[in-house]
């Protein structure tokens, strides 16, 4: 008889990882990989809007710088001028420029005396006691600037400029120039790059503001608190960076930026020091939203075509797994059963009754192996073609299967040679079947026409043994039911035989 062979079980031949685990770590790998980009791209946004509002501010803070100069130059001119001029009566001068105008610019004009007596209009002189400008007169050498202050004549924003002035051929005193904050105000207001970029003017030391742009334009030129101007509260979080940002300032730090979130959004918040005005800075303030619009808008467009792709990809990966999966079933089906047939196929049937027999080594009398061969089949396919007898192996191969159903494994062995392994012993029960297969078997016919196939009669020789008491393993079964076929062939065929002589028939 044919050896037996050694096969293993059709899951350990096709055994891959996972689709699941595979599935999860593709899904962590592309949740990381979006982690990654968005976080670089949230820093990249970050850097963009502080490099954009940084910019801003220095321009705004040059353009005022430069326009400041320019104001502190004139009033240096004039001074000089009217000195040359020489007058000793300061008074009189005054009434004659208070009354002109020479459209520079300024707002009002004035001198102080060496005595320290001021002239000026009477709503000016007011303002200097209010804000101490004769202490600030005292500081030019040869100008120097007041902070801005709310003029209680016009009641614009307005700052001073002094300037020294010699007089009556030697006497020291002050020129001043009033302007209008409006003038520096404008020239910001131009500068701001959306309708939600803020420019403030701020003093360090008592968190003043001064309102030069913003979206609200009715509050332009308004005064506030820093804090207060903000409006809503910065979100806690962000608290302490706002304050160690605002403690720059009076460490005399040139710029300095800080970005804080009030609600969702995000601000960047810049200032820079005003060259002539001590203790005060230029403050920009703009959201993101406006900042980098832009790249948001990439960075939605960039986050839903990787959602696409996700999802694509996971459909392709599901799809490609399920006709992975079938082709390995259609794999794993053709590695066990016979093509033609579709019983068992010899590899698989010597594993699964090696198994069968394996466990059931102790219980006495349990299985029977039948070696069942076809009786003068060459001469089937001789007569009637190899189709023919594909036919008659497909139709005999279908009566097995009926007659011994569930409860036996059933094998083409090779050619017209079956096996069945019948999970009991009941000899006068297996005669039984065996009798039917054979009543089964001369109905079987090579084609359709009994012209054609005459006194055509299908039957089959079969040698039997019985576990375990022919043989303890399947090799020893196969050898006493081959010997028992052998025995039925040599004695003319159609028959069956149980192995050591014991006739079934
Ligand atoms: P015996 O009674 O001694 O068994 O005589 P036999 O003619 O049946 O002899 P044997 O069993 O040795 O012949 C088997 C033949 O089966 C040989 C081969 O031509 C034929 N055969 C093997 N596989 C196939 C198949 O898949 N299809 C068909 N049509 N014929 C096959
Ligand atoms: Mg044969």
């Amino acid at each position: 008889m044919k050896k037996d062979q050694n096969i293993g079980s059709p899951n350990e031949i096709t055994k891959s990882i996972p689709f699941l685990r595979m599935l999860v770590v593709y899904l962590v790998v592309c949740g990381a990989g979006v982690a990654i980009l968005l976080m670089s791209f949230d820093s990249l946004m970050r850097s963009h809007d502080k490099k954009l509002t940084g910019n801003i501010c220095s321009l705004v803070t040059e353009k005022m710088n430069n326009s400041i100069r320019y104001m502190t130059i004139s009033a240096e001119n004039m001074a000089e001028v009217l000195s040359a001029q020489g007058t000793d009566d300061l008074g009189e001068l005054y009434e004659n420029l208070a009354r002109s105008d020479d459209g520079s610019g300024y707002e009002s004009i004035g001198f102080i005396d060496e005595e320290g007596n001021v002239y000026a209009s009477p709503a000016e002189l007011a303002e200097f006691d209010k804000w101490g400008l004769s202490d600030i007169a005292k500081l030019a050498d040869p100008v120097s600037i007041s902070a801005p202050y709310r003029s209680g004549n016009t009641g614009h924003s307005v700052f001073t400029i002094f300037t020294n002035y010699t007089y009556a051929g030697g006497k020291k005193g002050y020129l001043f120039l009033t302007y209008p904050l409006k003038e520096i105000e404008e020239m910001a207001f131009t500068e701001s790059a959306t309708k939600d970029t803020e420019i403030w003017l701020m003093e360090a030391a008592s968190d003043n503001v001064i309102q030069c742009a913003g979206p609200d334009s009715t509050s332009i030129g308004g005064w506030n608190n820093a804090l207060l101007s903000i409006r809503k509260p910065i979100n806690a979080e962000f608290q302490d960076d706002y304050i160690e940002w605002k403690n720059k300032m009076n460490q005399n730090v040139v710029t300095a930026n800080v970005s804080y979130e009030i609600g969702k959004e995000t601000y960047t918040q810049v200032f820079s020091k005003i060259d002539f005005m001590h203790g005060w800075f230029v403050v920009v303030k703009i959201p993101s939203s406006s900042l980098s619009s832009a790249l948001q808008t990439f960075r939605s467009r960039v986050l839903i075509f990787l959602g696409v792709l996700f999802v694509a990809t996971v459909f392709i990966f599901i799809i490609s797994h399920k006709r992975e999966t079938a082709e390995k079933r259609v794999l794993e089906n053709l590695s066990i059963h016979d093509p033609l047939t579709s019983v068992m196929n010899r590899r698989a049937f010597d594993f699964t009754a090696k198994q069968y027999l394996g466990k059931n080594l102790k219980s006495k009398g349990e299985a029977s192996l039948l070696f069942i061969d076809i009786d003068f089949f060459k001469q089937v396919n001789d007569r009637f073609g190899h189709e023919a007898g594909d036919r008659i192996l497909t139709e005999f191969s279908a009566a097995l299967r009926e007659l011994f159903g569930e409860g036996s494994y059933i094998s083409r062995y090779g050619g017209d040679e079956f096996v069945v392994l019948v999970r009991n012993a009941d000899k006068d029960n297996i005669n039984r079947q065996l009798e039917l297969l054979q009543k089964h078997a001369e109905k079987i016919k090579p084609c359709d026409d009994p012209q054609e196939y005459g006194d055509f009669v299908l039957t089959f020789s079969c040698g039997a043994a019985v576990f375990p008491e022919d043989a303890g393993d399947l090799k020893g079964l196969e050898a006493g039911a081959d010997s028992a076929l052998y025995t039925v062939k040599k004695n003319g065929r159609n028959g069956f035989e149980w192995c050591a002589g014991n006739s079934a028939d």
